[in-house]
């Protein structure tokens, strides 16, 4: 079993950490019983965040009994000081515990530090002198801003989008945090649904020892194919760095991951999955997406206002409606072909 130490803050955890988003999805027994046999077959880290709905609270119900063997971390996107001592107090109660392994900043459109005027930083010092968390992180989906969080000392851990999709750019930071001796906690390790090679995406990540993918699970099959990794890593030979090659070439660099920070949209569009159409009805099983209710999904993209929200809170600088009128397009074309 795989064991690695996350950059200088003293969690060592297997190398495939549980990311707890998908568990909002599924019920609260479902939920516990994936998390015991993650647990049960060596995963001890377990990432969450305020935002994802009851995830803290299947993570509080099923495993408070091993709370002292495992490491959790979670997120607030609080806008005050206020709600970000409210929000730390609902995670405790939540997660049935009294302290946190790491607190993150939760994707901020700026990096907080000391003396910035807001107070936030200044909070997390305050929350971990009172014991209520013991590591300090940020989750940021901008390369610039992860940089600088970085660069700052400030951090002990980021979390960013890693994959093997990643360009040299994010590959020299990640590299850069082995030297600075951060952390690096990846998400989005199958960009969203858009790797659908889980094999080669587990070996492009595990030759970075300082990364910690949280791989996120909903379905028992997922955790086993991890947990099946765990033990007989796929290797990243030849073959596989051909396989990856094929899927970044034809991926391109303009595609949508599917974050959902464009929302919300006055149109209700759901431009998460609208956006990267093209790319879901010939990556995944197309049938799910043909249906009716996908059919009037995509038709509402024809209601855009060209508010252009979406534009400006794409961390990727995507043009997002111009996106979304090619998706429809493409789609139609594809449905009656
Ligand atoms: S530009 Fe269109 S798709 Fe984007 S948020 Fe505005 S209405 Fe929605
Ligand atoms: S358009 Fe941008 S912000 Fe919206 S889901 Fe796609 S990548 Fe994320």
């Amino acid at each position: 079993m795989a064991q690695m130490t996350l950059g200088k803050t003293g969690i060592t955890v297997n190398k495939n950490g549980f990311g707890a988003l998908p568990i909002q999805r599924i019920g609260r027994d479902e939920a516990a019983r994936l998390l015991h046999k993650a647990f049960d077959n060596g995963i001890t880290f377990f990432d969450t965040a305020r935002f994802y709905t009851d995830s803290e609270e299947k993570i509080g119900y099923a495993l408070s009994g091993v709370r002292d063997r495992i490491f959790i971390a979670t997120k607030t996107m609080s806008a005050k000081v206020e709600e970000f001592w409210s929000q730390l107090h609902t995670s405790l109660k939540l997660l049935k515990t009294d302290y946190i392994d790491v607190y993150q900043f939760h994707n901020p459109a700026f990096c907080p530090k000391p003396g910035d005027g807001t107070g936030f930083y200044e909070a997390m010092l305050e929350a971990k002198a009172q014991g209520k968390i013991r590591r300090i992180g940020i989750t940021n989906h901008r390369l610039a801003l992860a940089r600088e969080a970085a660069e700052s000392g400030l951090y002990e851990t980021i979390q960013y989008p890693f994959s093997f999709l990643a360009t040299d750019e994010e590959i020299a930071f990640v590299n850069r945090c082995r030297e600075l001796g951060i952390g690096l906690i990846a998400m989005k390790a199958l960009s969203g649904g858009l790797i659908t090679n889980s094999a080669a995406a587990y070996a492009f990540l595990n030759q970075f020892d300082n990364v910690l993918p949280i791989w996120g699970i909903q379905r028992e099959r997922e955790l086993d194919e991890f947990l099946a990794y765990d033990k007989n890593p796929p290797a990243l030979d030849e073959k596989m760095r051909a396989v990856i090659a094929q899927d970044k070439a034809a991926l391109g660099s303009s595609f949508c991951r599917g974050c959902g920070y464009c929302l919300p949209c006055p149109k209700n569009i759901e431009i998460p999955t609208c956006a990267r159409m093209s790319l879901l009805i010939r990556r995944a099983p197309a049938a799910a997406y043909l249906s009716e209710e996908w059919q009037g999904n995509m038709r509402r993209i024809e209601e855009c206002v060209h508010c252009d929200h979406c534009k400006n809170h794409c961390p990727y600088g995507l043009d997002t409606p111009a996106l979304l009128a090619e998706n429809l397009k493409d789609y139609r074309t594809f449905i009656t072909k």
